[in-house]
């Protein structure tokens, strides 16, 4: 998979590709990172890319030029399953999203920054927006990398263990069960015996039940989804 981001701030999200499992996702070449400085596709000697806002208001807005040039460039060296422009006005980010995502072959995100994009940048490229929460950010960075990240975990061959993030919670519409590690017994609170018996059938029958169980306490609309 290929993953193009094009953003005013590029180092701002290069340095999360440094470490951890999406390190280990691009080192094993499962997944291909290539960032963009939104002022490198500025015709304008400054490499100004924004400008104020038509109709008066507050607020720098992204130009049209620069993020075009960006995104034609890249479509113009291949074909482009989604170009995604995070925004906080757009479908909120689940797990539904992430899995289909994370079948597509190339994407493109799109970072905002200031008060956001020229509309026509939205209208002309985008064809799908994606927010991360109904709250704002300052840049669309982080959003951009909460997104890469849900969606790189669920590549086959990134997590040592393909089958964990098959057990996330969320997927099957279910939170997972409650996990232990060593010591068995921590000043009084102990792990439930269940999960020491060696009897995979029942540890699982047990997982399932506190799945639920949790589900109905602490999220009772995932059940009812489809
Ligand atoms: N004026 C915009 C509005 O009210 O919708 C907010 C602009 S925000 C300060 C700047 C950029 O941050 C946005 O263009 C978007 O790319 C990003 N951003 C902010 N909040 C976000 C969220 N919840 N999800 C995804 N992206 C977000």
């Amino acid at each position: 998979m290929r993953i193009d981001i094009i953003s005013p701030l590029p180092e701002l999200v290069e340095s999360t590709f440094k470490t951890s499992i999406l390190k280990r996702a691009i080192e094993k070449k499962i997944v291909k990172i290539q960032c963009h400085d939104l002022r490198n596709y500025s015709s304008n000697k400054k490499k100004q890319i924004d400008d104020y806002s038509y109709g008066g208001g507050g607020g720098m807005v992204l130009m049209v030029e620069p993020i075009s040039k960006c995104i034609e460039k890249l479509k113009n060296e291949r074909e482009y399953d989604a170009v995604i422009f995070m925004t906080p006005d757009g479908e909120k980010l689940n797990q539904k999203i992430s899995n289909r995502i994370s079948q597509f072959k190339n994407i493109i995100i799109l970072c905002g920054r200031y008060e956001g994009v020229d509309q026509r940048v939205r209208d002309i490229f985008i064809n799908m927006e994606i927010s991360i929460g109904d709250f704002v950010l300052s840049g669309g960075e982080l959003a951009a990398l909460v997104l890469c990240d849900s969606v790189i975990r669920l590549k086959p061959g990134v997590m040592s263990n393909s089958s964990c993030a098959l057990s996330d919670s969320f997927q099957d519409n279910l939170l997972s069960a409650p996990i232990y590690t060593r010591p068995e017994n921590f000043k009084g609170h102990k792990v439930p015996k269940i999960l020491l018996s060696g009897n995979e059938k029942k540890i699982s029958l047990w997982r399932e039940q506190q799945s639920v169980n949790r589900t109905k306490k602490l999220r009772p609309d995932l059940l009812d989804k489809e």
